[in-house]
């Protein structure tokens, strides 16, 4: 993030808190609030297999209440809380979370977890994951860290040993929100992503040949280079088709999953042996 950006997020923030919402000027508050209180929780969206149909995991998506019971937007929230750098315990907390109810709930598939570039910077980051694995006796492999492209275009030295450390405990590092951000193929080659995750505006896009053409493309790429795919934001039957005919590895979507808490989820069928 430049030097710049932490002011000019402000500024941009100040002003739509003037014009749009009233109680977002207490989401520091909240935020500061969050964990003593309960207002955080988490949510899990499946990502499926796009040939079989079949469960390979879930990803985790953060919600905050605030104190009238009320979800505030991770649009809002998150930024908020990268500037204040209260992502950093909270994400942990929703990591701690994800990997206590894979295994409480005995759901056998990856679990992903977004990783803001703020949490990634963070020394203590990698040892801390190796701790959460540890206690909940979860195996590396079966935990996603997704990163975004989005901010930290050359990432840090910091995060890019991290994202080395990470690697070498054996958890997976997958690639958020591909094709929105500005890291070039380099990157891309260099940190050898388990799974790129193509953002779902190029799903959006595909009502149009150009559209189809350049989905088609990035997947053939990325395939090319011997990256997993996933498309995000599968809403439509069409969509889901046309992810077949690509190629495309796994999808996540409001049509075949919306995020649900894990208390209304289907534990599998069949018992877990002791
Ligand atoms: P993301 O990681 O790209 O997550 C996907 C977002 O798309 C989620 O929004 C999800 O609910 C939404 N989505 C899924 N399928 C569809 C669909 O078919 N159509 C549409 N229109 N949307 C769909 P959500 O939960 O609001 O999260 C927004 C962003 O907030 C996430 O984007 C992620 O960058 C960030 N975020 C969420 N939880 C966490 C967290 O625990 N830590 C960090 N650092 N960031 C988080
Ligand atoms: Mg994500
Ligand atoms: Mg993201
Ligand atoms: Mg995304």
């Amino acid at each position: 993030r430049s030097k710049f950006a932490g002011r000019a997020t402000f500024h941009i923030y100040d002003r739509e808190t003037m014009d749009e919402d009233e109680s977002r000027q207490d989401i520091p508050e909240l935020l500061r609030l969050a964990l003593e209180k309960q207002l955080v929780s988490v949510v899990y969206q499946p990502i499926y297999d796009v040939e079989s149909g079949s469960v390979l995991g879930y990803e985790t998506l953060m919600r905050l209440r605030n104190l009238r019971g009320e979800l505030i937007s991770p649009a809002v929230f998150i930024p908020v809380a990268e500037h204040t750098g209260a992502i950093v315990e909270l994400g942990i907390w929703v990591i701690d979370q994800a990997c206590r109810d894979m295994v409480e709930y005995g759901l056998g598939a990856v679990v992903s977890a977004n990783v803001s570039p703020i949490q990634l910077k963070a020394p203590s980051f990698p040892l801390r994951i190796a701790e959460i694995l540890q206690r909940h006796g979860l195996a590396p492999h079966k935990l996603a860290l997704e990163v975004t492209e989005g901010i930290d275009i050359v990432p840090e030295a910091q995060a890019e040993w991290n994202i080395q450390q990470l690697r070498s405990l054996g958890v997976q590092i997958w690639l958020d929100d591909f094709g929105t951000g500005f890291a070039g193929l380099a990157s891309i080659r260099r940190f050898e992503f388990d799974v790129v995750k193509i953002d779902r505006s190029f799903l959006h896009d595909c009502q149009t040949a150009e559209g189809r053409r350049m989905l088609n493309d990035m997947v053939r790429l990325l395939r090319n280079l011997g990256h997993r795919v996933l498309v995000e934001g599968v809403e439509t039957a069409d969509q889901q088709a046309l992810l077949r005919r690509l190629g495309v590895h796994a999808m996540q979507g409001f049509l075949v999953g919306r995020p649900l808490p894990i208390e209304t989820m289907d534990r599998p069928k069949v018992d877990r042996v002791a």
